[in-house]
């Protein structure tokens, strides 16, 4: 349920605008709302107006941005569709291509012709079409009610007005929460179904310093991936076809061959998923004694088992790549979350911050959503273990949920046809990075460690005894195995095509299939529920707490938190000093990648003819001016995941680089954001051309683009 008002809304509105921009780098702005802004960005060097990076009147930047797979971000490079995006965002794609025999990963890809290219079924690319604040008329349409009613009303008028906005016109549309629920905006865009690799540098390149550089700067990774998005014949998104041509991109970035100094203006353009910048200093609390131990202990498990695995085999190694590295992403993300919440004293600042708007308005909002907080967190525990368990644990679990349609006989005719076939189209892709003995692995270790740390109250019934009995996780976990046929490909293969409901029957005993549908039905009774309750009402506490901040001090910023829309940050070029004695220089040059080069070393190992070029600095045309290839580059630029992929732009709006990750110590800035330590990391676009160009020799890809100087003149 919301609450706000026509009031709130101007509040936030107005909230807004009398921003003292004080901290002009802190902040993800709605682009909307970009002419707030607009002088501080000039001032510190942006040529451009609000109205060249957002408009619904001509086209804009944001025209040239794109949210890649609903997860990343990617930029349009050419008048031919072709898009740029990064190397860890492509890596899906880009291991489904890979085979022992044909090792995308390890030697890279580049497509020479456009018949190449290979299509990814299931990727799409979605552009913004408008982005327009409606919260003043779901306001209206509410005057009057409360509770349930509202609620009703609310959803309707949020249906009518995407109905109205979409019908007809080939757009998809959706009515979003900003600002727990104080603003609402509605979003259209056009989703491209359509998209093939073009281009890949090898992992040596696209993931060299593998999880030790991970978050980590200095910097040499070409975390970059090359991508085309097709369409029909009048330029509409269609599903792939052998007819269809390159989209002709309303906007493409011209890219800046002149790249950046130390000081320049950098916005990046993106799609930031998530802040919690909010959270008060109890959550704050529980994030670094109870959820990130936890959550870092499971993948702990993981990883050992999945490490280990990719080491004994070259099929291992690629199999579990795409896993292991969604794995090891956030698991060293909050281990430094909670080094930089406990260095920066996150805690005694937002107790302060709490302990002022008490002082200075009585209000009693961080008490309340103290109290919902400390009902919420053993749910939030149960569901952060779920989570885990279940998606980022043993496969054989969800595959074998995939079936309960079958099994349960819930799905019929036409549909149940469908989910056959999509479960036969799926089988040889799940087979390809599945490997029976590494998952039941997972699957022991996982649910012993899992038995650690949920709450006793929480426990699906039956199952500490069930594993005890057992011997522990592992032996259980043989148990689960050894009479499960999920793990059986010839068995499934017969299965999938008798496709008859006597072999459903068969598999609704099947152990595998049993025990994740009761830990999914647990979870779904027990715990979503009141999860999902108290998460409202926590919301609603949000809402009022951040308007409560504004208004008692409407002198200071309180920026929206990301929330997986389009938004723009900006800063500099920018090095940084988190610790004494310490100075972190803002580019990072190839002569760094030879330093880091250990042959044989599964993160920094690289391909002979890349060292070859790198020793004899043949850096074709993208050397700077000190004759040095720039790598990679930071900037005081406010980005989260979800940015991954997001251009860097100059204050032409021109490509200089690809955002790709934060340093160690900015890891914590989702929570707390520090301007003098948080840097984002990009890859200098520079390095991108001279790996496409000089190392693979895709020059064609680099001719297809817009190069232009410094001064905006075209090369
Ligand atoms: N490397 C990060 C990610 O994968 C990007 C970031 O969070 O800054 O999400």
């Amino acid at each position: 349920m919301k609450t706000w008002t026509v009031k709130g809304a101007m509040a936030l509105v107005l909230g807004l605008a009398c921003m003292n921009v004080l901290q002009a780098k802190e902040g993800m702005w709605i682009p909307t709302l970009l002419k707030m802004v607009e002088g501080d960005m000039q001032a510190m060097g942006l040529k451009l107006t609000a109205e060249d990076i957002y408009s619904i009147n001509h086209s804009s930047l944001k025209d040239a941005v794109v949210h890649f797979n609903g997860g990343c971000t990617a930029e349009m490079v050419s008048a031919e569709g072709l898009l740029l995006t990064n190397h860890h965002c492509g890596y899906g794609q880009i291991q489904q291509h890979s085979t022992v025999e044909n090792d995308l990963l390890t030697n890279g890809f580049w497509a020479m012709t456009r018949e190449a290219e290979l299509p990814n079924p299931d990727l799409t690319c979605t552009f913004i079409d408008r982005i327009e604040d409606v919260t003043l008329q779901l306001s209206r349409a509410c005057v009057g009610l409360s509770g349930e009613a509202r609620e009703k009303r609310m959803q309707e008028e949020m249906e009518a007005i995407v109905k109205r906005a979409t019908e007809g016109k080939g757009l998809e549309g959706r009515v979003v929460a900003f600002d727990f629920g104080n603003s609402h905006y509605l979003i259209t865009s056009r989703v491209f179904r359509d998209v093939r690799l073009v281009g890949a540098p090898p992992s040596a390149v696209g993931k060299f310093g593998g999880d030790t550089d991970n978050w980590v700067w200095p910097r040499h990774t070409g975390d970059f991936s090359v991508f085309r998005i097709y369409a029909d014949a009048d330029n509409n998104p269609a599903d792939y076809s052998a007819d269809n041509v390159p989209y002709t991109p309303v906007h493409h970035f011209p890219v800046n061959v002149d790249g950046v100094k130390d000081g320049d203006f950098t916005m990046v353009f993106g799609f930031p998923g998530r802040t919690e910048q909010y959270l008060t200093s109890d959550a704050v609390e529980h994030v670094i004694t109870r959820l990130n131990p936890m959550r870092i202990a499971m993948r702990d498990e993981g990883l050992a088992v999945i490490n280990a695995a990719r080491a004994s085999s070259d099929a291992l190694r690629i199999a579990y790549a795409a896993k292991q590295s969604s794995v090891a992403n956030a698991w060293k993300k909050w281990k430094g979350q909670n080094r930089g919440l406990t260095e920066l004293h996150a805690l005694d600042k937002k107790r302060a911050l709490e302990a002022r708007l008490k002082a200075a308005t009585g209000s009693e909002v961080v008490e309340g959503l103290a109290a919902l907080n400390a009902d919420c967190f053993p749910y939030l525990e149960a569901r952060a273990l779920f989570i885990e368990l279940a998606y980022y644990g043993p496969d054989i679990l969800n595959y074998a949920h995939s079936f309960s349609g079958l099994i349960e006989g819930a799905v019929e005719g036409e549909k149940r046809d469908q989910l056959l076939a999509k479960l036969r189209a799926n089988e040889s892709g799940f087979r390809k990075d599945f490997d029976a003995q590494v998952d039941e692995q997972l699957l022991g270790r996982l649910v012993d460690e899992y038995l650690e740390w949920i709450p006793e109250t929480l426990t699906p019934e039956g199952l500490r005894q069930e594993v005890s009995k057992a011997g522990g996780g592992p032996a259980w976990a043989a148990k689960v195995f050894g009479k499960s046929v999920f793990d059986n490909a010839d068995a499934m293969e017969k299965l999938l095509a008798s496709g008859s409901a006597k072999a459903w029957g068969k598999l609704a005993k099947d152990p595998a299939y049993l025990w994740i549908e009761n830990l999914r039905a647990h979870y779904f009774a027990q715990i979503a529920p009141e999860y999902g309750r108290l998460r409202g009402e926590i919301e609603l506490a949000s809402g009022a707490y951040t308007k409560a901040l504004r208004r008692a001090f409407p002198e200071e910023v309180f920026p929206v938190d990301a929330n997986s829309t389009l938004r723009l940050t900006y800063g500099k070029v920018e090095g940084s000093a988190p610790y004494d004695g310490m100075q972190y220089n803002p580019l990072s040059t190839a002569r760094g990648i030879l330093q880091k080069y250990v042959p044989g070393d599964p993160d920094f190992d690289m391909p002979e003819r890349l060292v070859e070029l790198l020793e004899a600095r043949e850096y074709g045309d993208y050397a700077n001016e000190e004759g040095e290839l720039v790598v990679c580059f930071t900037g005081s630029n406010h980005t989260t995941g979800g940015n991954s992929g997001s251009p860097a732009l100059d204050a032409n709006g021109h490509l200089v680089g690809i955002n790709f990750d934060r340093s160690w110590e900015s890891t914590m800035s989702d929570i707390l954001f520090d301007g003098s330590r948080c840097r984002n990391i990009m890859v200098d676009i520079r390095y991108v051309l001279w790996v496409m160009d000089v190392y693979a020799g895709a020059g064609h890809l680099v001719e297809e683009m817009t190069l232009v100087t410094q001064e905006g003149g075209e090369e």
